[in-house]
C-alpha cells in the first residue's frame, strides 16, 4: 500500500503515464526481438548469398575440370597407337595428319616433340626443332601416367593456346617423345561463359605459374599478377597460395569493393576465380534494414495511436460519468468506493497485521459551507485532507473522501496501543493545524480496529459502519475528538436502535415522565425554583437516562416532540398545584438546540401554554448556545420570551463555544454554570484549585456587573457550596442539596424547605 502523501495525477494524466510506460516496454521488447529477428535473416542472406556463388564456383572448376579431363582422354586414345613404337617422328607425324579427326574437336594441332632429332613433327607438316617455341620448361619429372599443362606459348598462328602434353616411353622405359595437343584459350572461356549466368561476375582463371588463362580482359592473358603491377589487382597474391579455397575482399581497378572466391581445379593446379562487386549483398542487407525500420515505424505509430485513443476514450467515460471516478477531483484522494475495494482486498489478505479504519469529518461543515460560502468550504476541505495525509504518514496508510467532509483512512498496525499513542500524537500536531487554519474548525475521528483472525466474519460496510458508529459518539464536551468502536460501543448500538424503533411508541403511551430538581438560594438556603428533567421507563421495565436518548433525538429530530411533551406536563403540574393551593416553585425547561425558528417555536409554545391558567413567571426557559454563529436566533428567542413574560436562562454556560460577545447580546436574566466548571476547578486531592477559584469569582462579579443572575450547576459537596456562597453565587442545582425528584419527592422538599 502506498502512502498517500503529496499531490496526485488526474485519472487521465495517471492512465497515460501508466499507459506510456507499458508502451515504451513493449516497444523495447519489440526492438529487441524484431532486431534479433532481423539479424539472423541477414546473417541467413549473406550465408545463402556466399552459398549460392562457391556453388556457382564450384560449377566453374567443375567444368573446366571435365573439359580437360576429356581432353585427356582423347590424347589417352594415341598412347596405346604401335605408330608410336615405330619412333619414326615422320611416320607420326603423317598418323597425327590422318587421324587428326578422331582426336577431340576443341584441339587446335597435335605435334609429336621427337627427343632423339630434338624436333618437333605438327600435325600440319611443320618441323620445329625444340626449344625454338616460347614453351615454359617442363619442371615435372614424368612418369608414365603423367600429363603436363598449363605450358603456354604463341604458336606459329600466333594464337593463344595451352598445351596438353604426354610423355611417351619407349620399350626400354625411356622417354621417347612427347605426344602434345594444343586447345586455344578461347575454348576455355567459352567453358565458362556457357555455364555462366550472373553478368556482374567476373571470372579469372591462372595456370600453375600465375599467368591468366582466363580473363575478362584479353589484353591480361598470359600476363603474370606480380603484386607490384596494379592493373592485375584484381587476383590478389592470396589466390595463388596452397589453400584449395578461399574467400577475401578486395578493391578492384574501379575502386569498387568486391568479394573474391577461388579454388583450385583438381588435377591441373589452376586456380579459377570469382569477383563478385559487395554491392549486391549490401542491397540485400539495405532492403532487411528499411523492412526493421518500417516495422518500427508502424508499431510505434500504432501504439501511440492506440495511447491517443485510450486517453481520449479515458477521458470521454470519465466526463460522462461512464465509469466509476477513482479519484476525488477536488483533493485528488481516492474516492470512497475505490477505498472499499482496498479495504476489500485487504481483508482477504493473510497477515499479521491488523487493519484500523478511521472515518474523520468537520464539526457542522455544513454549517460552515452555508456561512462561509461553497469555495471557503472547498478550501477548508483540501486542507483537512491534506493534515488527514500528514497525520497517517508515517504509517502505510490510505486516505480517501466520500460525500462532502467525510473522509476514511485505512492503516495497517502491528498493535493497538502503539497505534493509539502515535494516532494521539499526531492528532497534537493536527491540532496545530487546526489552530491556523483561517476558517475555525474542530475534526472528529471513529476508530476501529480489526484483527487478523476476524476479518474473514466482517465486511467493509460494516467496518465503516462501525467506524461511523464509533464517531458519532464522539460528544462536544469530550477530551479526546475521537472514539474507538468496541463491545460497550455495539451495546451502545443495540440500545440506539431500541431507542429509535421505540420512541414514537413511547410518547404515545406516556413511557416518559418528568422529575424536578430544585434550585437553592444560597443566601437563605431556600428551594427557589426548580429544572424539569425527562426520564425514560419503558413498560418493560427499562429505565434510560436523557443522556441516553436525547443526543439521539436532537439528531433525528423526535427533540421537538418530547420537549413540548415536557412544557406540557410541566403546564399541567404547575396548574394542578396552582389550582389546588399547594406548594410550588417556578420551573426551568428546556429547550433544545433543535428549535432553530423563533417565530414557530414561539408560536407552538404559546398555543400550548395558553390552554393553561399559569401567570408566565412560573416558567423559565434555559435556552443553549446552537453555535458561534447563531446570537441573532437566541437573541430573537429571549426578546419573545421575555414579552411574553417568561424568564430565560442560558444553560451550560462556560461550555464549548460560548463567547463573551454573546453576553451583552442575548439579553438572557440567568447564567447557568456549566458542571464543568466546578469539575475541571477541582484538584486531584479533590479540592478546589485557587487559580480556578479566582477566575470563577471573576466571572461572578462580572456576570453581578452585567446584571445577570447566577446558578451553579452540579454542586456536590459542602466545599463547593461554601465557595460559591462566599463568591456570591445566587443560586445552586446540584445533589448536594437534592438529585431529581419524582413530583411526590419533589412536593416534599419543596415543604421541608420553603
Ligand atoms: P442539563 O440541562 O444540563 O441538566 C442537568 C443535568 O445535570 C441533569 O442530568 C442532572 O441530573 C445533572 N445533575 C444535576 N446536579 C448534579 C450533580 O450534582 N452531579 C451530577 N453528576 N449531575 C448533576 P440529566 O437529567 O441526566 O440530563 C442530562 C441532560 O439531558 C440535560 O443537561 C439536558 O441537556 C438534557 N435533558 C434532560 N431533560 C431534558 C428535557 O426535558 N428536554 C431537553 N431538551 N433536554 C433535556
Ligand atoms: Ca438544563
Ligand atoms: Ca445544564
Amino acid at each position: 500500500m502506498s502512502i498517500s502523501n503529496g499531490k496526485r495525477f488526474s485519472p487521465v494524466t495517471t492512465r497515460f503515464i501508466s499507459t506510456f510506460i507499458i508502451c515504451v516496454i513493449v516497444m523495447s521488447i519489440e526492438f529487441i526481438f524484431t532486431g534479433s529477428i532481423v539479424n539472423a535473416e541477414l546473417h541467413k542472406d549473406e550465408q545463402r548469398y556466399y552459398d549460392s556463388n562457391s556453388q556457382m564456383l564450384e560449377g566453374y572448376a567443375k567444368a573446366i575440370h571435365y573439359s580437360l579431363e576429356n581432353y585427356k582422354t582423347s590424347l589417352m586414345l594415341a598412347n596405346n597407337e604401335k605408330i608410336l613404337q615405330t619412333k619414326n617422328p615422320v611416320l607420326i607425324q603423317e598418323w597425327l595428319k590422318e587421324h587428326k579427326p578422331l582426336f577431340n574437336s576443341d584441339f587446335h594441332e597435335l605435334a609429336y616433340a621427337d627427343l632423339k632429332t630434338h624436333k618437333t613433327y605438327f600435325d600440319n607438316g611443320a618441323v620445329v626443332p625444340i626449344g625454338s617455341l616460347n614453351i615454359e620448361p617442363h619442371t615435372a619429372k614424368a612418369t608414365p601416367d603423367d600429363f603436363i599443362w598449363d605450358i603456354l606459348y604463341t604458336d606459329l598462328t600466333n594464337e593463344a593456346v595451352f598445351l596438353l602434353e604426354k610423355p611417351i616411353f619407349g620399350e626400354d622405359d625411356k622417354i621417347q617423345g612427347y605426344l602434345s595437343a594444343s586447345v586455344k584459350l578461347e575454348k576455355l572461356d567459352q567453358i565458362v561463359e556457357s555455364i555462366s549466368t550472373a553478368e556482374h561476375i567476373s571470372v579469372y582463371i591462372q595456370d600453375r605459374f600465375g599467368k591468366f588463362i582466363v580473363h575478362p580482359k584479353p589484353e591480361y592473358i598470359g600476363k603474370k599478377y606480380t603484386p607490384a603491377q596494379e592493373k592485375y589487382k584484381i587476383a590478389s597474391s592470396s589466390i595463388i597460395s596452397s589453400q584449395t579455397a578461399g574467400i577475401t575482399e578486395t578493391v578492384d581497378e574501379n575502386g569498387t569493393v568486391i568479394d573474391l572466391m577461388y579454388r583450385k581445379i583438381s588435377d591441373c593446379g589452376w586456380i579459377i576465380c570469382i569477383a563478385i562487386p559487395k554491392v549486391g549483398l549490401k542491397q540485400i542487407q539495405k532492403n532487411k534494414m528499411i523492412t526493421k525500420l518500417l516495422v518500427y515505424i508502424i508499431s510505434f505509430s500504432s501504439l501511440l495511436l492506440l495511447l491517443f485513443l485510450e486517453m481520449y476514450l479515458i477521458d470521454h467515460f470519465y466526463k460522462h460519468q461512464l465509469i466509476e471516478p477513482i479519484y476525488d477531483p477536488l483533493t485528488g484522494l481516492i474516492t470512497r468506493q475505490r477505498f472499499e475495494q482496498l479495504v476489500e482486498k485487504q481483508l482477504k489478505v493473510e497477515s499479521k497485521n491488523k487493519i484500523m479504519i478511521i472515518e474523520a469529518d468537520i464539526k457542522g461543515f455544513k454549517f460552515l459551507n452555508q456561512n462561509y460560502g461553497e469555495e471557503k468550504a472547498d478550501e477548508l476541505i483540501k486542507y483537512f485532507s491534506e493534515n488527514l495525509n500528514k497525520l497517517v504518514s508515517l504509517y502505510n496508510g490510505v486516505v480517501a473522501r466520500g460525500y462532502a467532509d467525510h473522509f476514511y483512512i485505512m492503516l495497517k498496525v502491528h498493535n493497538v496501543r502503539k497505534a493509539m499513542s502515535e494516532f494521539n500524537m499526531r492528532l497534537q500536531y493536527f491540532d496545530e493545524s487546526v489552530k491556523n487554519s483561517e476558517i475555525p474548525f474542530f475534526p472528529k475521528f471513529g476508530i476501529t480496529f480489526i484483527r487478523p483472525d476476524s476479518k474473514k466474519g466482517v465486511t467493509v460496510k460494516e467496518l465503516l459502519g462501525q467506524a461511523s458508529f464509533a464517531k458519532s459518539t464522539v460528544r462536544d464536551n469530550m477530551i479526546e475528538p475521537y472514539a474507538i468502536y468496541n463491545d460497550r460501543i455495539l451495546e451502545k448500538i443495540n440500545e440506539e436502535h431500541f431507542i429509535e424503533n421505540n420512541m414514537e411508541d413511547a410518547l404515545a403511551n406516556e413511557e416518559f415522565y418528568i422529575v424536578y430538581q430544585p434550585k437553592i438560594l444560597l443566601r437563605t438556603d431556600k428551594i427557589v425554583g426548580a429544572e424539569a428533567l425527562v426520564r425514560w421507563k419503558t413498560r418493560e421495565g427499562r429505565f434510560f437516562t436523557p443522556d441516553k436518548f436525547i443526543p439521539l433525538f436532537e439528531k433525528n429530530g423526535f427533540i421537538t416532540k418530547l420537549d413540548f411533551y415536557v412544557y406540557d406536563k410541566v403546564f399541567q403540574f404547575i396548574e394542578k398545584q396552582l389550582k389546588n393551593n399547594a406548594p410550588i416553585v417556578p420551573i426551568s425547561v428546556n429547550m433544545s438546540r433543535n428549535h432553530n425558528k423563533p417565530e414557530k417555536f414561539m408560536h407552538d409554545f404559546m398555543t400550548l401554554f395558553s390552554k393553561y391558567n399559569i401567570p408566565p413567571h412560573f416558567i423559565q426557559v434555559e435556552i443553549i448556545e446552537r453555535s458561534v454563529m447563531d446570537d441573532n436566533t437566541l437573541q430573537e428567542i429571549t426578546n419573545r420570551l421575555h414579552q411574553a413574560g417568561f424568564t430565560v436562562a442560558m444553560d451550560d454556560f462556560g461550555s464549548g463555544e460560548s463567547s463573551l460577545n454573546m453576553l451583552t447580546k442575548v439579553p438572557v436574566d440567568v447564567l447557568k454554570f456549566d458542571r464543568d466548571f466546578l469539575l475541571s476547578s477541582m484538584n486531584s486531592s479533590g479540592c478546589l484549585d485557587e487559580k480556578s477559584a479566582r477566575f470563577i469569582r471573576s466571572l461572578l462579579d462580572l456576570s453581578k456587573h452585567l446584571d445577570k443572575e447566577t446558578i451553579f450547576e452540579g454542586v456536590e459537596t459542602q466545599e463547593q457550596r461554601d465557595f460559591l456562597k462566599s463568591a456570591d453565587c445566587d443560586q445552586v442545582q446540584g445533589y448536594f442539596y437534592s438529585r431529581p425528584l419524582e413530583e411526590t419527592d419533589f412536593i416534599d422538599f419543596i415543604k421541608k424547605h420553603d
